[in-house]
């Protein structure tokens, strides 16, 4: 495969060619969502950050096989290992079943994935599905020596593991500190330091969802399914693994644990994470009353939104950002992304409507190699973005007749658009939708108008059907002194 691209690996710290382990294949796990909530913005950067490398690796020829897990097991609240299952509370919450649960938020996620263009994985495991290789995970682990039985309970031996291998190379966190930090809580628990990890843990009476295993009728610890989910779909060795940078720690570090304890190899060549997002700055959170999800940015209804946000805006403002900068959401940040998104998409129509002379006057030739080449460059999008924006000028100056192109340079500017806004970006054109809307309140407008004119006239029976029957289809109307005003 000839190419160059260059992507920032988060173990070695440096952006490195990627070569991948087998030819034309890529095997990429990326971790999915925690199924008890819906979907948000946290949830949108690393879908569209690994969406973006998913459509680059095929623009480039490769075969590439994307797992994207959905956990809906084992992961107990504030990421520890104690505490009550995610899935489990919001059932016991909601008087649901956890599969109820699970069911209702992934069917939700996958909309919310839809609208916003990202591609379904090659892929899509669920933990609960995958006990059994979960649980041969656990065995290998034990029997290589790196974990240990406790009341029912099977636990990561970090310390030891550390001594032949370096716990925390990932997340560049060293267990002397860890240990350091923690020492007051050792001999507390079932553990034999604060900074073991659960791989398999006994449920008691009211955890409602376990499984038999040789150690307890219990669960497997939430690390586990990456790691046995991954190997058993991409091999004992992948090339990418991806997923947020809250996640760096412990939950892929322990991945990394698992994998080299229990296999004897490193899984993963290339480590991959995206940036997180803020609000105003701040971290998003529940509780600091700043958590937008995604169905609230559609419909605009939340307080820190001045308006609605299109799918295809949230997805052009992620993309404007490159994947490992923090990006901040506002309502005005937004509107800026609005603004320049449709500008775009008008300069892509408008190509479409230029007509070819017999020589050019612009020069747009070299812009398909500076767009790969950003790619290239550990992905950057808002590089290719910033090189499509540059030449709406030259297409504007041709469609108002100032400039002209020829039919040769006509058609590769339109195949480099379509190429990278379409395919490598994933942008839609959401004009037939608004166009649609448009149409619409036209129809309601000339309607309305009718029943001015009838009212004129005094033709109240006329003026009154129209009143009650659009009253009836859910439509408020209001009569002010320069007309009407109408909502649904
Ligand atoms: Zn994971």
């Amino acid at each position: 495969m000839e190419h160059n691209l260059y992507i920032y690996n988060t173990l070695s710290r440096q952006k490195e060619q990627f070569v991948p382990l087998h030819d034309n294949k890529v095997g990429m796990y990326v971790c999915g969502p925690t199924v008890y909530g819906d979907a948000h913005l946290g949830h949108a950067r690393p879908a569209i950050t690994f969406d973006i490398v998913f459509r680059y690796l095929k623009h480039l020829g490769y075969n590439v096989r994307y797992v994207r897990n959905i956990t809906d097991v084992g992961h107990l609240e504030n990421d520890a290992d104690s505490g009550e299952d995610k899935i489990a509370k919001k059932a016991r919450l909601d008087e649901l079943e956890p599969m109820e649960v699970v069911q209702y938020y992934v069917n939700r996620y996958h909309k919310a994935m839809e609208v916003l263009n990202v591609l379904h994985p090659s892929i899509e495991p669920q933990a609960s599905g995958h006990i059994m290789e979960q649980i041969d995970f656990v065995q290998k682990i034990l029997d290589a020596g790196y974990a240990y039985e406790s009341a029912g309970s099977v636990y990561f031996d970090v310390e030891k593991y550390d001594k032949k291998y370096n716990y925390g190379k990932l997340s560049g966190r060293n267990i002397e500190d860890m240990l350091e930090s923690t020492r007051d809580l050792d001999g507390q628990s079932e553990k034999r330091r604060s900074v073991d990890f659960a791989l398999w843990k006994k449920a008691s009476p009211e955890h409602i969802m376990h499984w038999k295993a040789p150690w307890s009728e219990g669960f497997p610890g939430w690390h586990l399914e990456c790691s046995a989910m991954g190997t058993k779909y991409l091999g004992d060795e992948f090339d990418i693994h991806g997923g947020g940078m809250d996640l760096m720690f412990p939950h892929h570090e322990c991945e990394i644990a698992q994998n080299k304890a229990g296999l004897g190899k490193d899984s993963v060549k290339y480590w991959m994470h995206n940036n997180m997002i803020t609000i105003g700055g701040q971290k998003m959170g529940k509780s600091l009353g700043n958590f937008i999800n995604l169905d609230e940015f559609f419909s605009g209804n939340h307080k820190l939104l001045t308006q609605p946000f299109s799918p295809m805006t949230v997805r052009f403002f992620i993309l404007q950002a490159h994947y490992r900068s923090t990006v901040d959401f506002s309502s005005s940040a937004l509107e800026a992304s609005e603004k320049g998104l449709s500008r775009l998409m008008e300069g892509y129509a408008r190509l479409q409507k230029l007509t070819a002379s017999a020589t050019s006057s612009v020069e747009t030739a070299g812009l398909r190699a500076k767009c790969e080449e950003a790619m290239n460059d550990d992905l950057n999008t808002p590089i290719v973005i910033s090189y499509l924006f540059d030449t709406l000028r030259a297409i504007n100056l041709v469609y108002d007749g100032k400039e002209f192109i020829s039919e040769t340079d006509l058609a590769e500017l339109k195949s480099v658009f379509a190429t990278f806004i379409e395919k490598i970006l994933g942008i839609k054109s959401e004009t037939e939708a608004s166009a649609g809307n448009e149409a619409y309140k036209k129809a309601i407008d000339l309607l309305l108008n009718m029943r001015q004119e009838a009212k004129q006239n005094k033709d109240w029976a006329t003026s009154d059907k129209i009143r009650n029957e659009l009253t009836a289809f859910g439509f408020e109307i209001k009569d002010t002194k320069d007309g009407f005003e109408w909502k649904i």
